[in-house]
């Protein structure tokens, strides 16, 4: 039986009802050929029997958070810690705190990000946790009082050489700060067991801009291979998070022209591309007032600037533009709106989010040679920085800003390298998906067969 077919019905026997988990194995699994399996020495079996192990999550750790919500009731969320693989270091992932999460997704996402991490060439194995808890229609104290209790659960089960958390959505520098703060109350151990945190305690400067300035990186890498630039081009972004508004920034400064951003209720477009001073008030918009773009244009000095729109209820996918960078979340731009997207020039899609093109979107962008970075290897950056500030916190030595970003650069530029080393141009473009399957596949295969060879 094909590779593909053994393990599709290992997912429905052992993994029932997790869509998410099924498309990010699946999505690995197209590019792990028969070619690969032969380059590894493995036949169909022995590659069944690997997967088999391999798609298992060491370990689900699931808990009750009991908080007390400002009228004094007890309020209850569930939470999970996926604890996914450690053959090529720590566990390493964000925690998110959003209503949509649950088992299915962190487990697509600790999965993922075995390979990202792997891609990144820093020691760092795959994990990623979070709640179904939602902060955006919450007090600060009742956050503080959720992360509290958060923490005094899950730290039974993290540590600085054990699994190191780290944010995502709906968990910034300020989550990640009260975690920390819970964490150092219950153990009295001072130590690198979270990253994100602020520079003030240990944090790595740039870390919040790591993700969304190395998206911009790669992606410049990436043209630059085909002979192109970011000069001038024109880019559609989604989201409005930390990771948009940072590919936003690093965009602007590679001379692009940033025509959108979006949250859950809309899109702002930008006619003549979005300015630096445009993006400074958004960015400080999003820290005092948990951000609604629809409030941002009323706040701007300059509402009567006929030249930036409102869209309530829309993506950024109705406009066009020369390259597309999704940043909000998963399965956000599917095959509709990639074959709207396609039918204007577009050249280059990078994915900022976590698995925002649905597997059928992806498809399209194949059919017609645009180059397209996957997640694991555009958004790699964030985790990267995370990687430095754990070495950081181990040598008791802070970096600044300008050492920490040319490590970045140097880091995505090897990251490229890595995607494009066991693959060759199909129709005048890197296939940069496979390119990074195969390059964190072998690199996980090898360490968990010295590890702990499958018999
Ligand atoms: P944030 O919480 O800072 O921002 C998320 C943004 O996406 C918000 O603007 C949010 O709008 C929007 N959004 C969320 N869900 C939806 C939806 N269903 N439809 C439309 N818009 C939506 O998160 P981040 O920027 O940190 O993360 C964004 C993505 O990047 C996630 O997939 C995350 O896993 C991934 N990522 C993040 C990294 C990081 O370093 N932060 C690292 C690597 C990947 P609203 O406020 O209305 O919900």
């Amino acid at each position: 039986m094909k590779l593909k077919d053994y393990i599709s019905q290992n997912l429905s026997r052992y993994h029932s009802y997790q869509k998410e988990f099924h498309e990010a194995v699946n999505e690995t699994l197209e590019d792990i050929d028969t070619d690969e399996l032969n380059a590894l020495g493995l036949t169909q079996e022995t590659a069944q029997r690997f997967f088999e192990r391999f798609i298992e999550p060491d370990r689900i750790i699931r808990f009750k958070v009991e908080w007390d919500d400002d009228q004094g009731r007890t309020q209850i969320n569930r939470a999970w810690r996926v604890q996914f693989n450690n053959a090529l270091g720590v566990y390493k992932g964000g925690l998110r705190f959003h209503p949509t999460c649950d088992e299915s997704t962190l487990k697509f996402l600790a999965y993922d990000q075995i390979f990202k991490n792997a891609l990144t060439g820093l020691p760092m194995g795959g994990a990623k946790g979070g709640s179904d808890f939602d902060p955006k229609d919450k007090s600060r104290s009742e956050v503080k009082r959720f992360c509290q209790a958060f923490m005094s659960e899950l730290y039974k089960y993290i540590g600085s050489d054990i699994d190191v958390p780290a944010g995502d959505i709906g968990v910034g520098t300020t989550e990640i700060g009260i975690l920390y703060g819970q964490y150092l109350k219950l153990t009295n151990s001072f130590e690198g067991v979270l990253t994100g945190k602020h520079p003030h305690f240990g944090g790595s400067c740039g870390r919040a801009e790591a993700t969304g300035h190395g998206v911009i990186y790669l992606l410049r890498e990436a043209l630059k291979q085909h002979d192109q630039s970011l000069s001038e081009k024109t880019i559609l972004i989604s989201g409005s998070g930390n990771v948009a508004l940072y590919a936003v920034d690093k965009a602007i400064d590679c001379e692009a022209k940033v025509l959108t951003v979006s949250d859950s209720n809309g899109t702002l477009h930008f006619k003549n591309g979005i300015t630096k001073d445009q993006l400074k008030q958004l960015i400080e918009h999003k820290h005092k007032n948990k951000m609604r773009l629809k409030d941002w244009k009323k706040s701007y000095n300059r509402e009567s600037d006929s030249s930036i729109t409102y869209h309530p209820d829309t993506n950024p996918w109705q406009f066009n533009a020369e390259i597309i960078i999704p940043c909000a979340t998963q399965n956000e731009l599917d095959e509709e709106d990639a074959k709207k997207l396609l039918k204007s020039d577009v050249v280059a899609v990078a994915e900022g989010a976590n698995m925002p093109l649905t597997s059928k979107a992806i498809y399209q962008l194949h059919q017609r040679q645009v180059i397209y970075l996957p997640g694991k290897a555009a958004n790699a950056g964030g985790v990267a920085v995370s990687g430095l500030e754990r070495s950081q916190n181990a040598s008791y030595i802070p970096w600044d800003m300008k050492t920490v970003d040319e490590h970045l650069q140097e880091i995505m530029q090897s990251i490229h390298k890595n995607c494009i080393k066991y693959i060759e141009k199909e129709n005048g473009i890197y296939p940069y998906k496979k390119g990074a399957n195969i390059y964190a596949f072998r690199k996980i295969y090898s360490a968990i067969q010295q590890l702990w060879p499958t018999n």
